[in-house]
């Protein structure tokens, strides 16, 4: 990389479906010069995850969509190369949102400096970062897993159901996780220590997950939606919880393409049983628990009681093949992307 340039991934065109290599366009431009409250970043490695793809479609949601020609949205770990900024120097190794790029600008604001002697730098992205966070929060403040009861996530190799599954069993839950095909469902059980995987794209899955649930669901952390909810839920227990926190199947805008309607029947089972599905968004829950969360889990994984993966892809210009790849459950743990060594 020529230190004098830098590169981005911008988004060249909204998706229709499934994001296509066209949608991404890759640019150089002239290195930024820092304002007098700037700090310059060169960033190391850029986290890849699924609402990214919501950014890209033109629609209200929690957060405002791209324009087309704009910088994708990211999140990095970045070193600092030059500082305007009386509390940052150059070296410091920090968290910032630095967008597909090799280079970003930055106030200060949300940054995080980090310390790669406490922990793996990249463990910012993922377990110890943004999926971490969201699998600790919504889980201790919607889930509420008791010992005895059954706890089951999706996508659950990846950085978020991962800790879901792992903390629902340090509470003294059974976890069950259901992952896309042998090698990911291996991994949850032997390594994870989850209790049961289960494959998604098996044909008798719905009845696998059933055996798997003898005495039913109490807590279902939703990351996918789509036909595995429908498993999901004949099998919710009274009073069950269902912290709403991705719907990945859903984001392409592809639904089960059957025409069924199927909100009658979900409203039924959320009245009878008295279920609690509460959707919610990881923010919501930094300022009350974010020190205790890095404190918690910090501790876990420096003591090998907590495990996660890492999916690390070379180049900035493999960022738009990596990210379609994670709408397809192609990334084996949270996907990162090598910007620079
Ligand atoms: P992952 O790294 O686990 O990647 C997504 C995984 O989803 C894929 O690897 C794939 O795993 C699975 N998947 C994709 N399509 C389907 C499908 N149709 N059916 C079943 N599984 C599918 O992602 P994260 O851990 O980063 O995120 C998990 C969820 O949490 C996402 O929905 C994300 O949007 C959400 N999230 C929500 C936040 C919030 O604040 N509410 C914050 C962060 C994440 P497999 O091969 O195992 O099927």
């Amino acid at each position: 990389m020529n230190t004098s340039t830098t590169e981005q991934i911008v988004l060249a065109a909204r998706p229709s479906g499934k994001p296509k290599l066209t949608d991404f366009r890759f640019e150089k431009a002239s290195v930024p010069a820092p304002s007098s409250d700037q700090i310059l970043l060169e960033v190391q490695y850029l986290s890849l995850d699924p609402y990214m793809r919501g950014r890209m479609d033109d629609r209200k949601s929690y957060a405002k969509p791209l324009q087309i020609g704009d910088v994708m949205t990211g999140e990095g770990v970045a070193r600092v190369i030059a500082s305007n900024r009386p509390d940052y120097s150059v070296g410091d190794i920090v968290l910032a949102q630095t967008a597909w790029c090799t280079h970003a600008l930055s106030d200060g604001a949300g940054v995080r400096k980090l310390d790669p002697a406490a922990a793996p730098v990249t463990t910012a992205l993922g377990v110890l970062g943004m999926p971490g966070f969201t699998a600790y929060s919504g889980l201790r403040s919607i889930g509420k897993p008791k010992p005895g009861e059954t706890v089951v996530v999706a996508a659950a190799s990846g950085p978020v159901g991962s800790l879901v599954g792992q903390l629902a069993k340090l509470a003294g839950a059974r976890a069950i996780g259901i992952a896309g095909g042998p090698p990911k469902c291996a991994y949850v059980k032997n390594e994870l220590q989850f209790d049961a995987a289960i494959d998604h794209r098996a044909t008798d899955f719905p009845a696998q997950l059933a055996r798997a649930c003898p005495k039913g669901i109490d807590v279902y952390f939703e990351n996918v939606g789509g036909a595995v909810w429908q498993a999901v839920l004949p099998l919710l227990n009274n009073f069950a919880r269902v912290p709403v926190c991705g719907l990945i199947a859903q984001y392409n805008g592809l639904g089960p393409g059957d025409g069924k309607d199927r909100l009658p029947a979900t409203m039924r089972e959320i009245l009878s049983k008295s279920l609690t599905v509460r959707g919610f968004i990881y923010s919501e829950f930094v300022e009350q628990h974010y020190p205790e969360f890095l404190r918690e889990i910090g501790a876990a994984i420096a003591e090998g009681r907590i495990r996660y993966r890492e999916d690390i892809v070379d180049g900035l210009e493999r960022a738009p093949e990596a990210f379609i790849g994670l709408l397809d459950g192609k990334n084996f743990g949270q996907l990162i992307v090598r910007v620079t060594d």
